[in-house]
């Protein structure tokens, strides 16, 4: 059994039930014909506050200071290994514990709560494996993902390039077959964990025709680190979530083997647009947890500092901001849920993958920028908590497809039903 497991099932109880009574792509849960339901399972509550205590214990006292340095936060990311907190979703034939996108938000929104740039550290791993999960074959996943179980390594996902991020279709890195290899060229761009991956999944054109459909025209491929010519760049210097390591990575005659071309050539493009459905809820879960920091944060505030006599939440005008966010994050929680309820159960929840993540990063940037507004002056200086939280927020709105294109989704999906049922 690899180590995870081994300290998984023997330290923490709701590992045995959960690793027994696990989601798995392959077999979705079957759909309850009771009611609605807003209550976690006694394993998701266990493995919330498994999180929460990591958070509280693990990641606030130190967020601050990989905030300022920059650096990637290994120590943290390690830990998250040891105790389960990663690589739940990886399925049991590699050594995982099958887990849904359900536990992956539980954790995302509890440890965004302590920092969405650790959040992203420890998360954009899952993003990775998503794809191997989606569409490789037994020896890929048992190579791929049992390397991330049986080590504390990283993935990465590269798909944005310098010249495309929002259009998918318009990358330029290519793949040419060259006997049992390909060589690959070109760059990407913004890959969170681009510095510190042991293997990043690889979106390439792999037919240079270009009236190829997308839909045939792109491979997913398996690269890595340590293979001749790749070559990530600098460690970015971005406005938030700094902890996080982004980077650009140039691709210089890669030679990779057959074995690593996922389900097979042409089929890239809705691979990695597929992992999108199970990746999205867990970013909206984060977004989240940021907005209830920022709650947190501004309610705590709002008691102590006094104006005119009276602390500030006394002022309507400063406890409707707080109510405020409150709906926010109430509403955000609920969206993440569906979404990941859905996909959960074997249903195709793309539109609700969008509603979750689009609008959960709209509440972390209101509620951030209120907390800041609550937090008056000092809300404006790094020596308190909520600049950081705004700084943090704006990348939800653009990283894992912006807003605007979450809102294409959505009202495609509006229109072509419109047009279907008229
Ligand atoms: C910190 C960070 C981490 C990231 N991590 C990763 C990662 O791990 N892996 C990865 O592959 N990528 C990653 N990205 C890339 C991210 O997904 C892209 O930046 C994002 O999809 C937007 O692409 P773009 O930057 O090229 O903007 P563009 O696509 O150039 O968009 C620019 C603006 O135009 C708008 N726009 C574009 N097209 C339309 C349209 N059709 N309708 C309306 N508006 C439109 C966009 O919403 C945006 O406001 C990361 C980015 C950052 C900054």
């Amino acid at each position: 059994m690899n180590p995870v497991n081994q300290i998984v099932r023997a330290t923490l109880p709701i590992y045995r039930k959960l690793s027994t009574s696990a989601t798995t792509l392959a077999a979705p849960k079957a759909i309850p014909t009771t009611g609605a339901c807003f209550e976690l399972s006694e394993e998701q509550k266990a493995l919330q506050d498994l999180a929460r205590k990591f958070t509280k214990e693990e990641i606030i006292p130190k967020a601050a200071q990989y905030d300022k340095t920059g650096e990637y936060p290994w120590e943290i990311v390690k830990k998250a290994w040891s105790v389960g907190l990663m690589n739940g979703h990886i399925p049991e034939h590699c050594g995982g514990n099958g887990l849904g996108v359900m536990e992956s938000c539980i954790i995302c929104e509890e440890t965004a709560f302590g920092c969405s740039g650790i959040m992203a550290a420890i998360y954009i791993t899952d993003v990775a494996q998503t794809p191997v999960i989606i569409a490789g074959n037994k020896e890929q996943q048992k190579k791929y993902l049992g390397r991330l179980i049986d080590e504390p390594l990283v993935a990465a996902y590269g798909v944005t390039e310098p010249g495309a991020g929002s259009d998918v279709a318009g990358i330029k890195t290519r793949a040419e077959k060259k006997g049992d290899e390909w060589i690959l060229n070109g760059q990407k761009m913004w890959i969170t964990n681009g510095g510190v991956a042991n293997w990043y999944f690889v979106l390439a054109r792999t037919n240079p025709d270009p009236k190829c459909p997308a839909s045939k025209a792109f491979t997913g491929f398996i690269v890595e680190r340590d293979w001749a010519g790749v070559i990530p760049g600098r460690k970015e210097q971005n406005m938030g979530q700094r902890a996080s390591d982004t980077r650009g990575i140039t691709f210089e005659d890669v030679r990779i083997p057959k074995e690593n071309v996922l389900i097979g050539e042409g089929a890239g493009f809705k691979i990695a647009m597929g992992a999108f459905d199970k990746t999205r809820p867990p970013v909206g879960a984060g977004a989240t947890g940021l907005a209830a920091r920022a709650l947190h944060e501004a309610t705590k505030y709002s008691l102590e500092r006094k104006t005119f006599g009276v602390p500030i939440a006394h002022h309507q005008a400063v406890a409707f901001m707080l109510a405020d966010m409150a709906m926010g994050v109430e509403i955000s929680r609920l969206a993440w849920q569906k979404a990941a309820w859905l996909v959960d159960h074997g249903q195709k929840n793309t539109v609700m993958a969008s509603v979750a993540k689009c609008f959960a990063s709209e509440v972390a940037n209101k509620s951030a920028s209120d907390a800041v507004q609550i937090f008056g002056g000092n809300g404006f200086n790094t020596e308190y908590p909520v600049e950081k939280l705004m700084r943090d927020a704006k990348i939800y709105q653009i990283y894992e497809g912006t807003s605007q294109i979450q809102r294409l989704i959505i009202s495609r999906e509006i229109l072509t039903e419109a047009k279907n049922s008229a």
